[in-house]
């Protein structure tokens, strides 16, 4: 066979070749909708690639992008890899020192930023060391003195334009983790993992993404890439719908009904306050039959899995990390199971499901040995394979962070079935110890979040002088229900051992959430967590 490198440019190319007039609709943010083609994001994205070449862009070189999900975002996400360049998305939620430390470790030599985040922008700019700043200048103002229009950027290209050459195993993109613990670490990915994440995203036992497809990254395209989902639409042609800065359940199910959408990807909060909407006016919106709607980054409870099936909504739970490109599995069902009864059929849905084609996959205990397939035994998740990351970008690989016999240790807790189907209970910082036995935060959450008044739940642990840690749930009603400490708890009784029910319940107006969405437990712990048993009586189930 020949040896052909796979490389972003070729989907580039064959996105501008075969699907010109496949549409990309971007929510802009006067909330305005801005309309485009495939065929002029393949003219654009190549003329940044060119453009880029052109101000002195050398291979390997990082530019960074500060940017919500449009068009212009999804250009980056080609135009500089196409240039030999590395794309390098910053999270607009971080504080603006975390940015200073990751724009510098990084080394970033350009950055494209929306004119709407350059008040993110000022306030670590002076400490940072780019050599050019370009703004996407949505409104038109007059743009502060030494920034440049990225328009005027792309003005500089004459059409005439050859890629350079790049190898596969060269790197395409960086990302940093959300480094909720100690600074955050960057990871490096390649041309070639990226091009065989997006084949694994678009696989019918995947996301099975087709060209007919209307697909929403609701996840943030500096989260993880947006699970790979810009690459793997773009792949098959499909049409592409970016929700802007605008993410809350009421824009984006008006924007699924104006633009048919069949696809969407983002994590579970965000589905949890659309599900709300849409259980109190269900027929508001005409959503396309067959939605379908990717979750993860957190577990799906299994009562929204079920919810919005009754809503002919199908969700599908995917699991993965920024260090795993992300996607690494995802619960769909093998086809003997759809004889199961719907209860089974659930069970195994939210699960986080079995691992891609070429990610290798194993729970080990503590003592080193593989657990036992049987759905119980817990232990922690190592991956290896080809779009998984074998270090963090500037350091070595050290033994909490990767075997040795090279494998990567994700620090998620779970069970493993006899299918193969794995059970996240647990990051390996949140599992809660009481009386030497651990208590699953997840399950205990999920099974909360299936109480009828219940929008939201996060569970942590507290301190407990007799059983060292014990705990508490952080409950968020819906709007206009109600439900005490006891209702709570008697849903909760036969579902677990009475030693797993939290010893106090706090109903609180919202969880704080990190910067990707997902419940900040952290915070929850600093909170709540020096409240020891017994300190808020009203709460607490006796
Ligand atoms: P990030 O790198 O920010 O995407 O975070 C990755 C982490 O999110 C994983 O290590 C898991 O702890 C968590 N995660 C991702 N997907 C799921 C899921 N489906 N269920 C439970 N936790 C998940």
């Amino acid at each position: 066979m020949m040896d052909y490198p796979l490389t972003l440019p070729h989907i580039l190319e064959r996105a501008g070749r075969y699907f010109p007039k496949a549409q990309i609709v971007s929510r802009l943010p006067d909330k305005s909708l801005h309309r485009t083609t495939y065929r002029e994001f393949h003219r654009r994205a190549k003329a940044l690639a060119e453009s880029l070449c052109k101000a002195g862009l050398k291979k390997g070189d990082r530019v960074a992008t500060l940017m919500w999900n449009h068009y212009a975002h999804h250009e980056a996400y080609f135009g500089i890899p196409a240039a030999g360049g590395v794309l390098h998305t910053l999270n607009l939620r971080l504080h603006p020192n975390d940015l200073e430390y990751i724009v510098n470790n990084a080394g970033d030599r350009f950055l494209i930023v929306d004119d709407v985040l350059l008040p993110v922008l000022e306030q670590f700019r002076s400490r940072a060391n780019f050599e050019r700043v370009f703004v996407v200048n949505h409104s038109g103002a007059r743009l502060p003195a030494g920034l440049e229009d990225y328009n005027d950027l792309l003005a500089t290209a004459t059409g005439e334009f050859a890629y350079p050459r790049i190898e596969e195993r060269e790197a395409s993109g960086m990302c940093y983790t959300s480094g909720t613990t100690g600074r955050p670490r960057g990871v490096v990915y390649s041309h070639r993992s990226t091009v065989l994440h997006s084949y694994n995203c678009v696989l019918a036992s995947s996301m099975h993404i087709a060209a007919s497809d209307v697909v929403v990254p609701v996840v943030p395209m500096f989260h993880a890439n947006a699970w790979g989902i810009p690459y793997a639409t773009t792949m098959m042609g499909a049409s592409l719908v970016f929700p802007g800065p605008y993410l809350d359940g009421e824009s984006l199910l008006n924007l699924f009904e104006s633009e048919n959408v069949t696809l969407s990807a983002g994590v579970p909060t965000v589905w949890l306050a659309v599900l709300q909407l849409l259980e109190r006016e269900p027929t508001r919106w005409k959503l396309a039959k067959g939605l379908r709607l990717a979750v993860g980054g957190s577990a799906a409870p299994e009562s929204m899995i079920r919810a919005f099936d009754r809503l002919g909504i199908t969700v599908l739970h995917a699991w993965g990390m920024t260090e795993t490109s992300p996607v690494a599995t995802v619960a769909t069902l093998k086809p003997e199971m759809e004889r199961l009864s719907a209860d089974e059929r659930y069970a195994y849905r939210a699960k986080q499901g079995y691992a891609m084609p070429f990610v290798e996959m194993r729970v080990v205990s503590d003592d080193g040995k593989e657990v036992a397939s049987d759905g119980k035994a817990m232990g922690e998740i190592q991956v290896r394979g080809p779009y998984i990351t074998g270090k963090y970008f500037g350091m070595e690989p050290t033994p909490d962070k990767f075997t040795a016999d090279g494998w990567l240790r994700t620090g998620d807790v779970a069970t493993i079935d006899e299918e193969g189907y794995i059970r996240i209970t647990d990051r390996t910082k949140d599992l809660i110890k009481s009386g030497g036995e651990w208590i699953s935060s997840v399950d205990l959450e999920n099974a909360i979040m299936g109480h009828p008044a219940v929008a939201e739940a996060a569970v942590i642990a507290i301190p407990d002088p007799k059983w060292d840690e014990r705990p508490l749930a952080v409950i968020v009603l819906k709007e206009g229900a109600r439900a005490s400490a006891g209702d709570i708890n008697r849903f909760l009784e036969g579902k677990f051992a009475k030693w797993w029910l939290p010893d106090e319940y706090v109903f609180a107006e919202s969880i704080p959430r990190t910067s990707t969405g997902k419940f900040l437990k952290s915070a929850l712990r600093e909170t709540y967590g020096k409240r020891g048993a017994g300190a808020a009586a009203k709460s607490k189930v006796g």
